[in-house]
């Protein structure tokens, strides 16, 4: 089979992230980011495999102008690496909210819009950008296939009891208003790679995924299949992330309102500023809050102590959902890069069967165990890869 070049973009309202794979082999040939859509000072930076850098601020109003320069910078003699879009013959698009249509990546058509643009309201802040950048390619790379890669795909899975709220039932039927959780093209990737690492059986390996960055979730995977996750009907329930509050009590928002907040701010509140920065007052990054907690600030301290033991509630929360873990998988900056986070979340987790090394913990460059040889579940970190995977996913519809 022919070498294919696939394009994957991930657009937000303001921001375009692009990265081109040569596939099957999977190798990245350039990668970029434009970012400021619509304001005056937008910019886009591009490198290529080689090293080659290329950075340029340039008014763009919106996505089919950013797409524009995208197009340049890939094409560009000097910063580029390729003599014509049309060598480019399929473009993955991520899309937040697929809702309970899709449980697989598809091929863009008119109807997988109409079914995008209904699922906005259920992600009113994402579905829409993703639908731009969408129309926007579509209309540029008029020789490609177009390909959209659903967060909540992988999660299509969870049975019933899992994805249910104890919530009139009719608020299901009529307003779809259940868990759908996301992150799931990351959640695939490393559950897919763990199989691949640790040469087991997809059929008879449990695993939890515990992917943590600046958003985080975790999930129970039996079969490779996701059987339950912490994110729900939207990307704030579950562990506590950078900015959103992760799980509260449902009442804290009327008790807010009757303080005199509008509904707005506490959606506002509990999305921008809880979280991570919410509890330090220093930042939403785990490195300044570590900084500050090592400098003897106490809300920093309290910060690191209430995420870790979030996950950790959660890792053995899914123990219990999934009766047998083979693995336990950490990726996202944090599960990747954070050997003292890690270290937190697991250290005291022996009674399900975690033999945490210490040294092993701090020595781990890309994927890596991080228990003892002998730890009856073994964590492993694994690097994440959605645009790869997304890649694959659109390579695989492309040569169907
Ligand atoms: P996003 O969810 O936006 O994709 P990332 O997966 O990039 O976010 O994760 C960002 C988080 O990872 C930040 O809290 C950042 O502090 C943390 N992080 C990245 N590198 C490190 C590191 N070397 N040590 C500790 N934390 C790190």
């Amino acid at each position: 089979m022919s070498d294919k070049k696939i394009l994957v973009i991930n657009c937000g309202s303001s921001s375009l992230k692009y990265q081109l794979f040569e596939m099957p082999a999977g190798k990245m040939l350039v990668k970029g980011l434009v970012e400021k859509i619509g304001l005056p000072d937008s910019a886009i930076k591009q490198e290529t495999a080689d090293g080659r850098k290329w950075k340029t601020e340039f008014p763009m109003n919106d996505h089919t102008a950013a797409f524009n320069k995208v197009v340049e910078g890939i094409l560009d003699k000097e910063h580029g690496v390729l003599n014509s879009i049309d060598e480019i013959d399929g473009v993955g698009h991520r899309v937040v909210h697929g809702g309970e249509k899709y449980s697989d990546s598809v091929k863009i058509d008119d109807k997988v819009i109409a079914d995008i643009q209904e699922c906005a309201d259920l992600a009113p802040l994402h579905n829409p950008a993703n639908l731009q950048g969408i129309v926007a390619a579509m209309k540029l790379f008029k020789n490609a296939i177009h390909t959209a890669t659903f967060d909540t795909a992988f999660h299509a899975t969870m049975p019933d009891y899992a994805y249910m709220y104890a919530l009139p039932y009719e608020y299901y039927t009529d307003y779809k208003i259940r868990r759908y959780g996301f992150h799931g093209t990351s959640h695939r990737y490393v559950t897919s790679k763990c199989f691949e690492v640790t040469k087991s059986t997809p059929a008879d390996t449990n695993i939890i995924t515990v992917h943590i960055g600046n958003g985080g979730s975790v999930t129970a995977v039996r079969g490779g299949k996701s059987v339950d996750t912490s994110m729900g009907l939207t990307p704030l329930e579950g562990v506590i992330m950078g900015t959103r509050s992760g799980d509260l009590d449902p009442a804290i928002i009327h008790y807010l309102v009757s303080k005199g907040m509008t509904e707005s701010e506490v959606n506002s509140v509990l999305n921008k500023k809880s979280g991570m920065l919410g509890i330090s007052g220093v930042s939403s990054d785990l490195r300044d809050i570590e900084a500050a907690a090592k400098d003897g600030n106490k809300r920093a301290q309290l910060a690191l102590d209430a995420f870790a033991y979030r996950v950790k509630k959660y890792i053995g929360s899914y123990s219990a959902a999934l009766g047998k873990v083979d693995y336990v998988v950490f990726t996202g900056g944090i599960g990747e890069n954070s050997a003292v986070m890690r270290a937190r979340i697991l250290k005291d987790l022996t009674n399900i069967g975690i033999k945490f090394d210490a040294d092993k913990n701090n020595a781990v460059k890309g994927i890596g165990y991080i228990t003892s040889d002998d730890s009856p579940v073994k964590a492993i970190v694994i690097p994440t890869d959605e645009e790869q995977q997304m890649a694959r996913d659109t390579y695989s519809i492309l040569t169907k």
